[in-house]
């Protein structure tokens, strides 16, 4: 180990929801914080994926769009300073003698922590994309893998491929903005929540089950349209668009994460309800943590950041009681 490497008390991976959120915490408990986070910017899934849709599911905010919730994710997630690593995969660990940890990033840089919280997501963010030979030339065109901007869907004929929640949710927000939304799925049931599945159904989206895409057509550019083939039926037909939206889901792949001996379920890291993994001082919160009943939403992970935060302060203060803190008083919020 360098001799200079700053001492951290706590250091997350992941600067997603749960990561910010955490990282206000341990600042609340004046825990000396980092964050090490893949991309060049913070905030993960809900600005990358979905920065104009419409959060409904946090308490006490009626409504929210992706982009507003991470801009005041990241103000408070920076309330108490902590140093923020952008760009930087955290790639290796090593548990040293002394019982702190010794984090290596993808260039090869050392961070030195009494604690890690992982809120690493699934991983780099990578969506699960159309296995066709030519899906590769029409994406980033009007193939898309995520909705950055509602507005590039008005007065559009859109595609959704997928019948997931977010699926769901898309062809729910397009459907006011575009010119006709069509939800096509492989299968005949949904997997959203009920209330946005029945509001799908009641609205003008044609829903089209039990198919899958078979080809692309267009220039090599700007796909035109796409032939759908009906599994139970056999039946293709050629379907025109202006925009495909390819909702399959995301590659969890936490690259060496999955290395470092954390026992793991379902590709998701196993932790008890004090966020803890099977290496003392090694915490998980997020859309990552599994445990009996786990819900992979931002409120989840507004309840298990803190509750890790002290898990990780208990394992460097093993005698200290478990404070209940309010936020009323502190002197960070005082502008
Ligand atoms: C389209 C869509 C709509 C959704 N809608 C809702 C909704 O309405 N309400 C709701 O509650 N939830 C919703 N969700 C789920 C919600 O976005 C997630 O539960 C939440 O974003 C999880 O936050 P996280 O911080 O755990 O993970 P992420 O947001 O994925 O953040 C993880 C971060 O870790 C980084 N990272 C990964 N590996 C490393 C590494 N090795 N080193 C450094 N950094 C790393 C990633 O780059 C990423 O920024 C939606 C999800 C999607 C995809």
């Amino acid at each position: 180990m360098r001799k200079d490497l700053e001492l951290y008390d706590v250091t997350i991976i992941g600067g997603g929801a749960a990561g910010l959120f955490t990282a206000f915490y341990s600042g609340m408990r004046e825990m000396k914080t980092k964050i090490i986070e893949y991309l060049p910017f913070l905030g993960g899934k809900v600005p990358y994926y979905y920065p104009d849709k419409v959060i409904r599911d946090i308490g006490g905010i009626h409504a929210i769009t992706g982009a507003k919730l991470t801009e005041q994710l990241i103000e408070q997630g920076k309330t108490f300073d902590p140093t923020i690593v952008l760009d930087t995969q955290a790639t290796e660990m090593e548990r040293l003698d002394n019982g702190n940890f010794l984090l290596t990033d993808h260039r090869g840089d050392q961070h030195y922590t009494k604690t890690i919280i992982i809120a690493a997501g699934f991983g780099p963010l990578r969506s699960v994309e159309l296995d066709l030979p030519n899906a590769e030339d029409y994406k980033n065109h009007n193939l898309h893998y995520y909705i950055r901007e509602m507005e590039t869907f008005r007065d559009k004929n859109v595609v959704i491929s997928g019948g997931g929640n977010s699926a769901i949710d898309w062809a729910n927000e397009l459907e006011p903005i575009a010119k006709s939304v069509t939800l096509l799925y492989r299968r005949d049931e949904f997997s959203g929540h009920e209330s946005n599945i029945t509001k799908m159904k009641n609205s003008s989206v044609t829903i089209v089950t039990s198919s899958v895409i078979e080809q692309l057509h267009g220039d090599g550019h700007r796909l035109s349209s796409i032939t759908i083939h009906n599994t139970e039926s056999g039946e293709r037909k050629e379907l025109a668009l202006d925009d495909l939206v390819v909702n399959h889901g995301f590659i969890i792949d936490l690259g060496v994460i999955g290395n470092w001996g954390l026992e793991m379920k379902d590709q998701t890291i196993q932790v008890d309800a004090s966020m803890q993994t099977n290496i003392p001082g090694i915490y998980v919160v997020g859309d990552l943590a599994n445990y009996p009943a786990k819900l992979p939403l931002i409120a989840g992970a507004f309840y298990e950041g803190p509750t890790a935060v002290n898990s990780a302060n208990q394992h460097i203060v093993p005698d200290e009681e478990l404070e209940k803190l309010y936020s009323t008083h502190m002197d960070a919020f005082i502008r």
